[in-house]
């Protein structure tokens, strides 16, 4: 077992671990070069388009060695811990709650929280290590990245202390799962037209309403709700609050898990809220400020959709690379055909370019100064080439790569979502635009 141990694998703390066995940081040290103070060191890590296979260890100039321990470590949770179990819950629609403890123990949710709060205190390219491994895994079930780097910052960022006391620990042991209900069945781009309205009760809140489409919808223990509580505001967005809405409280349902044609293992539904009876401390932050928060917190949402594009554009390639060097067509192996080398190697330029502007994305993020747009760009532009990367990569596997059996199949069918939530690539386009015409 991994054990607890995998917490300290993030770089600037203690402790560091290969293959679950904890080495000292001086021990590491040892092993390792370290950078001098005050100067960056020249990095010798190949980039992608230079390694292996795209998906090594070791690679990128924007990880260090204890990232790559920690790589190394999630990438045996995946392939330990989710890949034999995976058909199972695609068949149930769901992943189990077992799982989520599992990766709570091993220090796998909440990496980004900071550890005063519960949280696991890592740091942005950690996060980024989990995402890409997940992709790689090609196990879309489980929605950890919603819950740990979409739900927890919510609270982090704008919770009460007794708000981040009550759930992030919890969330971050994977006891309490989290969800986030903003898309409505009448509001979906359109987010400042919601309807989910709650009134004020003396000091509490009655909140009526549905949501549609929400991810961890079934397994939530608790949903981060987007809600109209002044329709009077001088614009909708100036009327809009965020509530914390427990599993269990009167009046709140989770509907049915709805059918999707991928993201087989995930569960996605709609909720209900019938009279929900909220007390005060069920607001996050402030009244009719949640449209604010939630324009701070999208590029994070859209930049881990970016990530995890790429580096599902990464494993396709790989799958793709191995297929085509074992089919045989016309006596030989079908990576003989000038046509199909051609066209792996349009694929691996484009996913390495790709992979470049992404690592410069994350690094930026690291040093909080990703703006809204550059994440806009990166999930349009990533998710798009997600989907034609999945495109190509299942025609050079022929019919095989029609068939479920094929792990090309299920990463063509997942891979559709992505131009549409987070935001779709249109409002993507929108946003992006606004900012070059605000710029004249
Ligand atoms: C599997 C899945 C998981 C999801 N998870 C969540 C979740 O956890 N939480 C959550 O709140 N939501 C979630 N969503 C919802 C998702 O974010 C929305 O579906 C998405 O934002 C689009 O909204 P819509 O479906 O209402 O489409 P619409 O807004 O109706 O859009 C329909 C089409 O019109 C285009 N369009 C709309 N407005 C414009 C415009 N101004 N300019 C140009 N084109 C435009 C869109 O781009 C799209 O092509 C999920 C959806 C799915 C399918």
């Amino acid at each position: 077992m991994l054990s607890k141990s995998v917490k300290t694998c993030y770089s600037g703390v203690k402790n560091v671990c290969r293959g679950g066995q904890v080495l000292s940081s001086a021990n590491a040290r040892m092993q390792h070069s370290q950078p001098q103070e005050g100067k960056a060191p020249p990095s010798n890590r190949p980039e992608t388009s230079s390694a292996k296979t795209l998906m090594d260890i070791g690679t990128r100039r924007i990880f260090n060695e204890d990232h790559d321990m920690f790589r190394e470590s999630v990438r045996r949770f995946w392939t330990e811990e989710v890949v034999p179990y995976h058909k199972e819950w695609e068949k149930a629609g769901m992943v189990s709650r077992e799982l989520w403890q599992k990766a709570g123990e091993q220090g796998l949710l909440g990496i980004l929280t900071p550890e005063e709060h519960g949280g696991i205190g890592g740091d942005l390219l950690s996060a980024a290590v989990m995402w890409e491994e997940q992709m790689y895994s090609n196990c879309s079930g489980p929605g950890f990245a919603l819950h740990s780097e979409i739900c927890m910052p919510y609270i982090s960022n704008y919770g009460s202390k007794e708000q981040i006391d009550r759930f992030i620990p919890q969330m971050a042991a994977g006891t309490c799962i989290g969800a986030i209900a903003m898309t409505e069945p009448g509001a979906g781009s359109d987010l400042q037209g919601v309807r989910t309205y709650a009134k004020k009760d003396g000091d509490d809140w009655i909140l009526n309403g549905n949501k549609v489409f929400i991810t961890n919808g079934c397994m939530a223990d608790m949903v981060i709700v987007v809600t109209v509580t002044n329709r009077e505001a001088k614009t909708a967005a100036h009327g809009i609050s965020l509530f914390l809405v427990e599993k269990g409280m009167p009046g709140f349902q989770a509907g049915k898990k709805l059918e999707k044609i991928g993201l087989m293992a995930q569960d996605t539904a709609e909720l209900f809220f019938e009279d929900v009876r909220l007390p005060a401390s069920a607001l996050l932050g402030q009244a009719n400020k949640g449209f604010y928060y939630l324009m701070n917190e999208l590029p994070q949402e859209r930049l881990l959709i970016a990530d995890m594009a790429i580096a599902s554009s990464e494993f396709m390639f790989e799958e793709t690379r191995n297929y085509v060097t074992q089919r045989k067509a016309f006596g030989k192996t079908i990576a003989h055909l000038q046509t199909v080398q051609h066209k792996l190697a349009e694929l691996k330029t484009e996913i390495c370019v790709g992979r470049s502007f992404l690592d410069n994305c994350l690094q930026l993020h690291a040093e909080k100064r990703l703006d809204s747009q550059t994440a806009s760009m990166a999930k349009y532009w990533a998710s798009d080439l997600q989907n034609s990367v999945a495109t190509r990569c299942l025609q050079l596997h022929g019919g095989w790569g029609y068939m479920w059996e094929y792990p090309i199949a299920k990463a063509f069918v997942d891979s559709r979502i992505q131009p549409i939530y987070g935001g779709t690539n249109e409002i993507m386009k929108e946003l992006i635009a606004r900012s070059i015409v605000s710029q004249k």
